[in-house]
């Protein structure tokens, strides 16, 4: 069968200079009105489906783009909207939309958001849909129709998107917490049938539903009701191509070869040779659509292996081939062209969703045969060279960094003495009162302190009068810790732009973008670094802030470090060695900065991972191997030092329980944990599970600009003193301070100091 089409599955909504973030804060102020925002958003998508269409796509996707979040997308098309707002409408209006992502809506009462929580294992966050006891559904928002008719009038060829059925009620959240919401199924499957039937009369002939949740464990009862589900869906017209991506189907993938779609995408990149054995059990005449290029990274492709890939495929196949890349585009910045960072030996290297378009064109003319052989050549020829050149370059490639791994022996990755016997040591040198108390690093990075950074960015200050602006911050943290009476400092992380671009930044083996945004929530955007070669560490990152640091204060001052687990999980990721091997490299560089710190006197040492846990695979089955992996990547960064000197880390989530054990194996001294948000949940945990290091709970939410109460914090302690041994427990907020102001820190710490002493004055 031919190559018929080739199609987007979604593009980079925000847009190549982030057009959407700015529209939306603009509104968000109040500075431009819902039609200016309006005429900026249809400019956008205007814009993103003429470049794909001109691009060569043969179907544009419409729904991909989105005010906030896909998912609210569809709680705001089922009318899902909880009660608090005191929606009576029959439709979700924008404003009631922002009401549910944030809370707030110019001119409307402030009321609480939905959740926010990961999308799957990407860094992209959507809004947790909440279904109320009787929760009733009703076609509530139209704007996927009205975005359909848009790109029409455009002359374009269009292919509505949307998160699917079984995918967002997999994501919803019972609000009475009896796990009932599947009963609801085929209530929201009436909902789709009706925009399915009215995008059928607008003459769509194909909608993409997307159900990541295939490549997720589900339970049975789930499996049972997407066949019954989709059943209806059929019957509904246009032609329904269900999407699938970020891992394997495993025990699903028969399930859904076997649905009443009229084609089936899958992740060619993440899926094993899933495209394979679904292109031998489609029934003849279904679409098979191959993911074929790596939406989730930012590597040009290797187009002659993905050719040789796809000539067998469409041999296999018994329904026509789509082409595709393997997920949304979303999780990649926009475009390469333009952006001056980006190193020249690195660029060709390189494809942004603009680029990925290209690869696509090319992929389907080569194998089609069809169009302008030369131009096809040309561009294979220029994908091989710009791999062979990754392949041999120094850039990639240092040796000794190699050796030193393969070098590892278990005696690297354990410390000398056991936990007890270190902080028997470490009580001896450090001589902190009972319930120390300390902060998780950062200090509020204030207006001042991002104008210095920016400005001896652009020149304007030299590298000295830079730093002698640091010190002078750093020297204002320490007189304020000392003056709230904390017992073990921080410097403050003030010359930290970002816990992993500041050390990528000063490791080698790492890339940088200028304008490689990519959308994590909302308006908000990260610009992940890209690792693209073996990761050495030059110099020393850190040492000379903690010993200026340290020089102005009797207390100690632990040192502050990212973890190598975190390092690696908020980059783009080489794809030409496994993740493990890469986190190694990272954690012998952590390791020389950690021995480096301790040579320097520094006798407290944190190495947060707070992406440990995100890094978790889909699948409960590979879980194990993930963890083992990580968790020795740390203890190489953490073990090279003495009994006396303290490790801590700190783990930015409070679900936890499940992975005690592994963390409980990091074998680090103290381990803070954000927990002030989870109902003690997680010091239930600690009753049953006797954590053999010293553990600080977060006793308060630093998410919040509410100051805590004195009593409220001391009730937390006193609940955490209850299940975990008073000689273990730390005193100290959820998270680092960074998104707050002074005004707010100054009472919170006061009031944690106060409480501590309290629990101090009681011990016996
Ligand atoms: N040390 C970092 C800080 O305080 C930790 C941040 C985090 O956990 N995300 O900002
Ligand atoms: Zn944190």
């Amino acid at each position: 069968m031919a190559v018929s089409v080739i199609h987007n599955l979604g593009f980079p909504r925000i847009g190549r200079d982030r057009e959407l973030k700015w529209a939306l804060e603009d509104y968000w102020r109040g500075d431009i009105d819902r039609a200016e925002l309006e005429c900026r958003g249809r400019e956008l998508r205007a814009r993103h489906w003429r470049l794909q269409a001109e691009a060569g796509l043969d179907l544009v996707p419409v729904g991909d783009f989105s005010w906030y979040d896909q998912v609210l997308d569809v709680t705001a098309l089922l009318g899902a909207v909880p009660a608090r707002f005191g929606w009576q409408g029959e439709t979700v209006d924008l404003d009631l939309y922002f009401r549910m992502a944030r809370g707030q809506a110019p001119g409307r009462p402030p009321a609480a958001p939905l959740a926010l929580t990961k999308w799957f294992d990407t860094n992209y966050h959507y809004l947790v849909p909440e279904l109320e006891p009787g929760q009733r559904l009703h076609l509530a928002d139209t704007r996927l129709l009205e975005q359909t008719a848009e790109a029409q009038a455009l002359g374009l060829a269009v292919k509505p998107t949307l998160v699917g059925p079984l995918t967002w009620l997999w994501l919803a959240r019972d609000v009475d917490g009896r796990g009932q919401r599947l009963a609801l199924l085929p209530e929201v499957m009436t909902v789709y049938g009706q925009l399915l039937t009215r995008l059928a009369a607008l003459g769509v002939r194909w909608v993409q539903l997307d159900e990541p949740a295939l490549a997720l464990d589900l339970p049975p009862a789930w499996r049972e009701a997407l066949d019954a589900a989709y059943q209806g869906l059929a019957e509904a017209a246009p032609s329904i191509l269900l999407a699938t991506y970020f891992g394997p189907l495993g025990e699903n993938l028969d399930l859904v070869c076997a649905l009443p779609v009229a084609g089936l995408h899958l992740d060619g990149v993440r899926g094993g040779g899933e495209l394979e054995a679904a292109a031998a059990r489609l029934p003849p005449g279904k679409v098979l659509s191959a993911g074929i290029l790596d939406g989730r990274n930012v590597w040009r492709a290797d187009l002659d292996a993905a050719l040789e890939r796809l000539r067998r495929l469409r041999d296999r196949c018994r329904g026509e081939l789509w082409l595709a890349p393997s997920c949304s585009l979303l999780h990649v910045p926009v475009d390469l062209d333009g952006d001056a960072r980006i190193l020249e030996a690195v660029r060709p290297w390189l494809a942004f969703a603009v680029q990925k378009l290209a690869e696509l064109a090319v992929l389907k003319a080569g194998l089609s045969g069809d169009g302008d052989a030369t131009a096809v050549d040309a561009a294979l020829e220029k994908a091989r060279a710009a791999l062979a050149a990754r392949r041999a370059s120094p850039l990639v490639h240092r040796p000794a960094v190699a050796a030193r791994v393969a070098a590892l022996t278990p005696a690297d990755e354990r410390r000398e003495l056991d936990v007890g016997t270190r902080a028997a040591l470490q009580r001896g040198r450090l001589d902190l009162p009972p319930f120390p108390t300390t902060t998780i690093g950062s200090f509020p990075q204030t207006a001042e302190i991002r104008r210095a950074r920016s400005r001896w960015r652009a020149g304007e200050l030299t590298a000295a009068q830079y730093e002698d602006f640091l010190r002078v911050e750093i020297a204002a943290a320490i007189r304020e810790q000392e003056a709230l009476g904390l017992d073990v400092l921080v410097h403050g992380e003030a010359e930290r732009n970002d816990m992993v671009e500041y050390f990528g930044e000063q490791l080698e083996g790492f890339a940088f973008t200028g304008n490689g945004w990519v959308q994590s929530y909302g308006s908000r955007c990260v610009k992940p670094p890209i690792i693209v070669g073996d990761v050495a560490r030059p110099r020393a990152m850190t040492v000379e802030w903690i010993r200026y640091a340290q020089s102005l204060t009797e207390r100690p001052v632990k040192g502050m470090l990212t973890g190598p687990v975190t390092l690696l999980n908020w980059s783009f990721v080489r794809d030409d060695q496994p993740r493990a091997t890469t986190a190694l490299q990272l954690a012998l560089a952590i390791r020389d900065e950690v021995s480096e710190l301790e040579a320097a006197g520094v006798g407290i040492i944190q190495i947060d991972e707070a992406a440990l846990r995100e890094g978790l695979p889909l699948r409960r089955a590979e879980w194990s191997a993930y963890l083992a992996w990580a968790v020795r990547a740390f203890r190489i960064a953490s073990s090279a030092v003495a009994g006396e000197t303290q490790i801590h880390t700190h783990m930015c989530y409070s679900d936890f329980n499940d992975i005690l054990a592994a963390v409980a194996d990091m074998d680090a001294d103290v381990t803070t944990i954000e927990s002030a948000r989870s109902d003690g949940r997680l010091l239930d945990a600690f009753r049953e599970f006797d954590f053999p290091g010293a553990l600080g709970p977060g006793v308060y939410d630093i998410h919040s600009p509410n100051v805590p109460e004195p009593a409220a914090i001391l009730d937390r302690l006193r609940s955490a003193r209850a299940r975990i041994p008073a000689e273990r427990l730390w005193v100290n907020p959820d998270c680092g301070l960074k998104t707050r102001r002074w005004e707010e820190v100054r009472p919170a710490l006061a009031a944690m100091v106060a409480a501590a002493r309290a629990l101090r004055a009681n011990l016996d």
